[in-house]
């Protein structure tokens, strides 16, 4: 198999086979994020992709789903996607979920008739990484993109019947807007009809220009404790009909399907980490973690 490091999967879904059909990441300036700064984002090479789908095809041939990698193959043209589409379906015919992620502006160029024929080929499931809905704060990290852009990329999704992940990346504002991040964040992503909103929170990690801005007092992070009240205000303001899947360092287990049935049971275990959590135990756990 070729793999180029760093490879990202998303551990939600299966991740077995896994199939890189990308290098690195196209925009590579979100303030919070350094995986992919020492890669240019290419294309895998054709040839590779085929040979690791004949080494799949002897192993697992009769697979059912796929994980392609890595940050966001869904920018690739549609002609593109549908040429490794079918060559997956050549090798691996039974096939029928191909679950990939991406950036919301990796949706810009291509049509809704273009997601449909994707879905149709097995495109059913993408995740991508929103981080919020407030656009001072998309701004500030430097995202790409703005809220009116997640609610027409979304919007097309939802047209070609594609379901999709939103995610809330918990505390990235900083202090000082992080009411604003939640809240409008929250705004936005109720517009859109996500089949899971997934809530991480930021750590800062070495070489990222937010630990730099925070070394110079120009960016004010959350404590343990702020980053569950942030989180508790998005989770009081989102109506969406999802699944909601956490994997910060809260402590407690939020994860699970129907989130406007297990609203209120989210909001008093989030009360009940606020008032009465070890939050030296959680910035611990922070200190330790090596990805988002
Ligand atoms: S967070 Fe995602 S989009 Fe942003 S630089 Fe990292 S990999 Fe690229």
């Amino acid at each position: 198999m070729h793999f180029t490091e760093p490879v990202y999967r998303n551990p939600y879904w299966p991740t077995f086979p896994l199939l890189q059909i990308t290098q690195g990441c196209t925009h590579n300036k979100c303030k919070f994020c350094t995986m992919y700064k020492d890669v240019d984002f290419n294309m895998q090479p054709l040839e590779w992709i085929e040979e690791d789908l004949k080494e799949i095809s002897t192993v697992a041939p009769n697979a059912k789903t796929i994980q392609l990698l890595s940050a966001n193959p869904l920018v690739l043209t549609y002609d593109k996607l549908a040429h490794i589409f079918k060559l997956i379906k050549k090798y691996l015919p039974k096939i029928e979920i191909m679950y990939t992620q991406g950036r919301v502006s990796d949706l810009k160029n291509k049509t809704v008739a273009q997601l449909k024929k994707l879905k149709e080929l097995g495109m059913k499931e993408i995740s991508l990484g929103v981080e919020s809905g407030d656009d001072w704060t998309l701004t500030r990290i430097n995202k790409g993109y703005n809220s009116k852009d997640i609610l027409q990329q979304c919007h097309k999704l939802e047209e070609a019947g594609i379901d999709y992940w939103m995610t809330f990346l918990n505390g990235v504002a900083g202090k000082k807007h992080s009411k604003e991040h939640a809240i409008n964040s929250a705004k936005i992503f109720n517009q859109c009809k996500p089949m899971l909103v997934g809530t991480g929170g930021l750590t800062l990690f070495p070489q990222t220009p937010l630990l730099e801005e925070a070394k110079k007092g120009d960016f004010d992070p959350l404590s343990e404790k702020d980053l569950l009240i942030e989180l508790k205000t998005f989770v009081e303001h989102l109506i969406c009909d999802c699944k909601f899947n956490t994997h910060h360092t809260s402590g407690i287990n939020l994860t699970g399907p129907d989130f406007l049935r297990r609203k209120n049971d989210i909001i008093l275990a989030l009360e009940q980490q606020i008032n009465n959590g070890d939050m030296e135990t959680l910035s611990k756990i922070r200190k330790n973690k090596r990805t988002l």
